[in-house]
């Protein structure tokens, strides 16, 4: 039987039909463009748990598109498996003529990438990446010498003075070249193993009176007053380009939020060995105390210390956990507590929505003092001072600690006295042998 011609599409990180770089460029290839999915078992049989909101997001996310392709007569091909099976497969059923997709720069991602190119290749079937979730990827923004920048302000500096409006130009895509097939379901949360959560996917929309004072407001984490876009972005539901489009125009804190996000990405492309070691080898010294039941009182909200505890408590209740607190909670079980940051890297890994590889990992190491251009080892975050600073009305620590007044704990350990000791073992560690 004659096979249809078609190109793939493989949507991965970037799960919109709006302004999606390596979508555009499968529909100008000319040949109907076969969109699919593919809930990768290597991924999801990782997950802690079969209640997770992120694999609902996706399904959700995956739902909305197919409804708008279904208007065009197409559909969402969606599959499990492991990827390389599941796409020699679909070359097998259909006569591709090529495979996109966009870009995607963490390690186990670019190994997966590369086997799929590998063996398309011996089948003569192109394969093309395009840069989508990024403004600028790999090697683009790097010194004058061509090494990587491991610092933030001169990335951020040079990121800048690189940006022309080509860089956030927003593209239409014509949905009608879909390849034409009836309208099938995505395949079911159940069939994958998975079950529904409490999760509603919205499209996501740029704020203007979030944004707009997003510098004065963003600190205080009663006002709530960040965009949440963290998992928009991290499955691209959102255009990168359309965030720093609007955020040129209207806020330039919220633009360095984006470059943030950039920087972290690119050191885990060139530093990939951050995923377990120390970005600076020196912090791979540190004695840890790593005690369980200590670590359990911090993963459950028990520390004794309100702003901890509220930050736990909303981490674990909803999957999100305002930036102050997350920098507060992570200094405590570094400094505080002397525990692994990668054992809080990996339960916030397990528990956030918008947990990302390369945000996660340079922020913990940003936090514990081990990562690139990270906090000074002694700069200890003092929870009471911080509580003050920035929930002088206690509103968040009593939203997120219902018992506060009566908490039964008593603190986990004196401030002062795990200040010494974690100096004390940071400076063991650090000074020269
Ligand atoms: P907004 O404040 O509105 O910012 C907009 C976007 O900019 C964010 O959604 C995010 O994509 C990006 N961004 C903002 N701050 C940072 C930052 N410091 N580093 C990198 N990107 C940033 N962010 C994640 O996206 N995933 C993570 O897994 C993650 N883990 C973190 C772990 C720790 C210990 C800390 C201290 C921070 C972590 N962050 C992480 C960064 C930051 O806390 C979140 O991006 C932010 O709180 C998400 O809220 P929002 O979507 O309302 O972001």
């Amino acid at each position: 039987m004659k096979k249809n011609k078609v190109v793939i599409f493989w949507f991965r990180r970037d799960l919109r039909l709006a302004d999606n770089r390596g979508l555009q460029q499968a529909i100008a290839s000319g040949y109907a463009v076969l969109p699919i999915f593919i809930f990768d078992s290597d991924i999801l049989t990782r997950l802690a748990t079969r209640y997770d909101r992120r694999v609902d997001y996706i399904h959700q996310a995956l739902h909305a598109m197919n409804v708008t392709l279904q208007k065009h007569g197409s559909t969402l091909h969606t599959y499990s498996g492991v990827p390389l099976d599941v796409i020699k497969m679909i070359c097998q059923e259909y006569d591709v003529q090529g495979l996109y997709c966009n870009g995607d720069y963490e390690p186990q991602a670019i190994k997966r990438d590369d086997a799929v190119q590998r063996d398309l290749k011996e089948i003569g079937i192109p394969c093309y990446a395009s840069k989508d979730q990024v403004i600028f990827e790999k090697s683009e923004v790097v010194k004058a010498d061509g090494s990587p920048y491991t610092v933030y302000t001169p990335y951020a500096k040079k990121w800048k003075s690189m940006l022309q409006p080509a860089h956030y130009g927003q593209e239409t895509i014509a949905l009608e070249n879909f390849y034409k097939a009836a309208f099938q379901d995505i395949i079911s949360l159940e069939t994958l193993g998975f079950q529904k959560t409490d999760l509603v996917f919205e499209q996501p929309q740029l704020a203007i009176d979030i944004i707009k004072d997003y510098g004065e407001k963003r600190d205080f984490p009663a006002l709530d007053h960040t965009t949440r876009l963290g998992i928009a972005l991290r499955f691209g539901t959102i255009s990168i380009r359309k965030c720093v489009d609007f955020a040129l125009k209207n806020n330039e804190t919220w633009l360095s939020e984006l470059i943030w996000r950039e920087f972290f990405m690119q050191i885990l492309y060139h530093f990939p060995q951050v995923v377990t070691a120390s970005f600076k080898p020196k912090y791979d010294a540190i004695e840890w105390r790593n005690n369980e039941v200590e670590f359990e009182r911090w993963c459950s909200g028990k520390t004794g210390y309100p702003i901890v505890d509220a930050g736990m408590r909303q981490l674990n209740k909803t999957g999100f956990m305002h930036n102050r607190v997350r920098m507060v909670v992570a200094s405590f079980l570094c400094k505080h507590l002397l525990i692994d940051w990668r054992w809080g890297e990996a339960y916030f890994a397990q528990k956030l929505l918008d947990y990302d590889l390369a945000a996660n990992n340079g922020n913990w190491q940003w936090v514990a003092g081990s990562g690139c251009d990270a906090a000074p080892y002694f700069r200890i975050f003092n929870p009471t001072a911080q509580t003050l600073k920035f929930d002088e009305d206690l509103l968040y620590v009593k939203t997120w600690n219902p018992d506060y007044g009566q908490l039964l704990e008593a603190p986990i350990v004196g401030h002062e006295f795990a200040r010494a000791r974690a100096l004390q073992a940071y400076q063991a560690a650090l000074q020269d042998k």
